[in-house]
């Protein structure tokens, strides 16, 4: 027998930028890359994660680390590199990037959890009640309540713990390791059991009538032995039934155990969707090229631009397939809940049990669970998020990015990470093969399979060569109104929805902005009410009766006084998704509406429901956000109408005309994806817009070009990178004077870093958000190995300034905010 590696690497779970090396457990038990342990560090115990084990003699005695947490890995060793490649490169504590990556169940320090047993409480309250009673911690356990995590930590350290191991060899309670807090961990259920034998009569003649209704009710609910009445069913029916229970059990009559319950994240059987008789010709030709890519085991990236309705997902399918076949597993990546619903019913459709869900709709628990099936091997399909790439799949073969132009895969705090960069980067270092898939690619990945880096897949036809649909342009300022204002409706959009409702077929009509009117307008000042944290404009929600902060969340009474002269003439200006709604109720009161946005969709169930009354056409018109727009395959859907389509134009921001092609494009695809021919109507201040008038002509090439042209001239990505550093603090001017100290160090350094450019100081377009004033300093240049030399040493200098304003990294910005 070897002797175990006696140096361990930590990243530890705190703002460190290094890890930590540690000495093993003097006991002999080993941890292993990728195992949770806790750590002693100035004074306290921590959290730290093993990237690797050393035998290599450091030059000082080192501490032992503390204790394991689990008894097996966390994530596969083959992780560690990955971790430590985005740590680097998002300028972020590597101890804190796994920690993220992990869900949330598993970042808490926990241990294990104490239970008494059956025989356990008979010995305890038969031959030993003093001992419970002197003893509080034993006291709890016989009253079948849990004991916190911090609890079970100290009776371990304490002299409890030789006797607890005795008690547990004796059979009286278990010691369960386990790697979170109970309610984290399998979820159980407490229920009630009835003794098997029929109490003597002198029990019975000592029961309080309390005890003696719980008992009549048990005796009505039994069930078959084994099972357990849920104590919660038992509650439901007589509140009071808490303390009865306890002295029932102390006498004998019934005993509560806790039962693992089943977390199911999908909710509902999805339909069944049958394979293809055949496939098209472009379909076969993308195969034909995937196929052996997998095949190889090596690293590959392929580009599938295929227009809406062009069946992307079949192509998914059975590219999983073939790396299933060479038992590699499958990790594919969607926008975020709203899109995952189709592919997730395509690929649970066709292959089943073997598929984990790991998204931010699942609870804690639910999560955990998926977490748990991945890490031992049982799902070798995970669909997510975007953190899902953080996946503890041991050897994923394909890497499938769906909607990869999507803004939902870029995280805008703490990890400021790019998921679609990160599936490419885990493709490289796995040897997988990387698909990304859109009907509108993203610039940059257009660019890099224009420039052979990827291979260009093309589906450039909907199934059944159904035409794409005929968009009409509506110019806003040319139509006339009493007003003089434009309406929300332009007469050409009124008389294709109404003619549309005659036909009996569905509307979609999209509009990027949910609430009830844009803003509430001061009549005296003719200020808008703005947020008191933000100093962003306040969104009526009109059904809720409030003002609300799209960035922070604050919301306020509706009929409140003008933030700036405190008037109380306040006038409802702009329109939002439930303005919207209240009109074409207005208009059409017969047809069945409804609103697809954040307001209306609170949770999964909300979200499946609306979207199972669209597919049963129990709806005539859609209303909605982005949500509408992704992905969904609606066959009965022949209109589409685009309220305001330059929402997204006047942003503060280069990515706007990107950002407003592909939204139009993936609009525009929902309608007419079934038997008949669909129909867009465009309404907008802008027609010749570029990104408009190729959203119309369905013509990405063109875009592409004008776009490319664009960025070019003003030096912006792909012609450039950029790391924005975005500085917060509490004080205006302790913020602003830290920005102007790091840009001049920034200024004073560059004639090191020559191909590099600072911009700014300048308040942050958002100069205030949640309370706390910011700032931006801009580096941009050609060369990213210079930008990250820049940004480090900014990082020092920062540190060394003071932590009263804080500093966040943010490489390849794409919201400027
Ligand atoms: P995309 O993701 O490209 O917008 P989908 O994958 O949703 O398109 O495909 C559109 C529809 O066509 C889906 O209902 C899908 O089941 C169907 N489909 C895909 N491939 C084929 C095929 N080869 N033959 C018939 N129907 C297909
Ligand atoms: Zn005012
Ligand atoms: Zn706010």
């Amino acid at each position: 027998m070897s002797a175990s590696p006696p140096y361990l690497e930590v990243a530890v779970a705190a703002p460190l930028p290094q890890t930590l090396t540690y000495a093993a457990l003097r006991d002999g038990r080993v941890a292993k890359p990728g195992q949770r342990v806790l750590v002693p560090l100035s004074g306290r115990l921590l959290t730290g994660y093993v990237l690797a084990l050393s035998e290599e003699k450091p030059e000082f005695r080192l501490k032992p680390i503390a204790d394991l947490l689990d008894d097996f890995p966390v994530f596969p060793e083959k992780l560690v590199p990955f971790f430590r490649w985005v740590a680097r490169y998002y300028h972020y504590p590597i101890g804190e990037v796994i920690r993220g990556a992990l869900p949330g169940g598993l970042t808490s320090q926990s241990g294990r959890r104490l239970k008494i047993t059956e025989a356990g409480l008979h010995y305890f309250q038969r031959e030993q009640p003093q001992l419970i009673q002197d003893t509080p911690w034993l006291a709890n356990l016989t009253a079948n309540k849990k004991l916190s995590a911090a609890t079970v930590r100290k009776l371990w350290r304490g002299k409890e713990r030789r006797l607890i191991e005795q008690w547990a060899e004796q059979g009286l309670l278990t010691v369960e390791q386990i790697i979170s807090g109970a309610s984290i961990g399998q979820k159980t259920e407490s229920c009630v059991l009835l003794a098997q034998e029929a109490a003597s009569p002198e029990t019975l003649a000592s029961l309080k009538p309390s005890e003696a209704k719980t008992l009549a009710l048990l005796e009505e609910m039994r069930t078959p032995a084994a099972q357990g009445i849920p104590r919660r069913e038992l509650t439901a029916l007589y509140r009071g039934a808490g303390k009865p229970l306890a002295a029932l059990a102390a006498k004998g009559l019934i005993s509560l155990v806790e039962r693992p319950v089943y977390r199911d994240p999908f909710g509902e059987t999805p339909p069944f969707f049958p394979r293809p008789a055949q496939l098209t010709v472009d379909q076969e030709n993308a195969l034909a090229q995937l196929n052996p890519a997998i095949r190889q085991k090596k690293y590959s990236a392929f580009l599938l631009h295929g227009v809406t309705g062009s069946g992307k997902t079949e192509v998914y399918l059975q590219a999983a397939e073939t790396t299933l076949a060479l038992g590699r597993s499958v990790l594919v990546l969607v926008p975020e809940i709203a899109l995952a619903t189709q592919l997730e019913a395509h690929f649970l459709s066709r292959f089943g049990e073997t598929v984990a869900l790991l998204h931010s709709g699942l609870a804690r628990g639910e999560r955990f669970d998926q977490w748990q099936r991945v890490v031992s091997g049982e799902a070798r399909i995970v669909i997510g998020a975007r953190s899902a790439i953080f996946a503890p799949l041991g050897d994923p073969g394909l890497i499938i990015v769906d909607e990869e132009h999507d803004g939902a895969y870029k995280q805008e705090d703490s990890l400021r990470y790019q998921g679609r960069d990160l599936a490419l980067l885990r493709g490289s270092q796995g040897g997988a093969t990387v698909l990304l898939g859109s009907a509108t690619p993203s610039l940059i990945s257009y660019q890099h399979a224009l420039s052979g880096k990827y291979t260009l897949l093309t589906l450039p036809a909907r199934i059944e060569n159904r035409p794409l649909p005929q968009v009409e342009l509506v110019d806003l300022q040319a139509v006339n109104t009493v007003s003089g204002r434009p309406p929300l409706f332009s007469p050409q959009l009124k008389q294709a929805l109404r003619a549309t409702l005659s036909r009996g077929e569905q509307s979609l009509v999209f509009l990027n902005r949910r609430g009830f009117a844009g803003c509430m307008l001061c009549s005296d000042c003719g200020q808008a009410v703005q947020c008191p944290h933000c100093r962003i404009t306040l969104t009526l929600h009109k059904g809720r009766g409030e003002l609300v902060c799209h960035y922070c969340g604050f919301a306020t009474n509706s009929r409140t006084v003008c933030t700036n002269c405190r008037s109380l003439n306040l006038a409802p200006i702009g329109f939002g998704t439930e303005r919207i709604e209240e009109e074409l109720t207005g208009m059409f009161p017969k047809a069945r509406i409804a609103r697809l946005d954040h307001d209306t969709t609170r949770n999964r169930q909300d979200f499946l429901r609306i979207l199972r009354a669209v597919h049963e056409r129990e709806v005539d018109i859609l209303v909605g956000t982005q949500m509408i727009t992704k992905g969904h395959h609606f066959p009965h859907v022949t209109l589409v109408g685009i309220v305001w389509a330059d929402a997204g134009l006047g942003m503060p921001d280069y990515k706007g005309g990107e950002r407003t092609f592909q939204l139009l494009a993936q609009v525009t695809g929902r309608a007419g994806r079934g038997e008949q021919p669909g129909k867009v109507i465009v309404q907008t201040h802008q027609p010749t817009h570029y990104s408009i008038a190729a959203a119309r002509d369905h013509d990405y090439p063109r875009f592409f070009a004008k776009e490319m042209g664009l960025r070019k001239a003003l030096g912006y990505p792909p012609f450039s990178r950029l790391i924005n550093l975005v500085l917060d603090g509490e004080q205006e001017e302790g913020v602003q004077s830290r920005a102007s100290l790091l840009a001049a160090k920034g200024k004073s350094l560059l004639p090191r870093y020559r191909r590099t450019a600072i911009l700014g100081p300048a308040p942050a377009p958002l100069a205030r958000l949640r309370g706390r004033f910011r700032w931006q300093i801009l580096l941009k240049g050609p060369d990213l190995e210079e930008l990250h030399g820049l940004c480090l040493e900014l990082e020092q200098e920062q540190s060394r300034l003071g932590a009263a304003v804080n500093l966040s990294v943010d490489v390849d910005p794409e919201n400027m905010l």
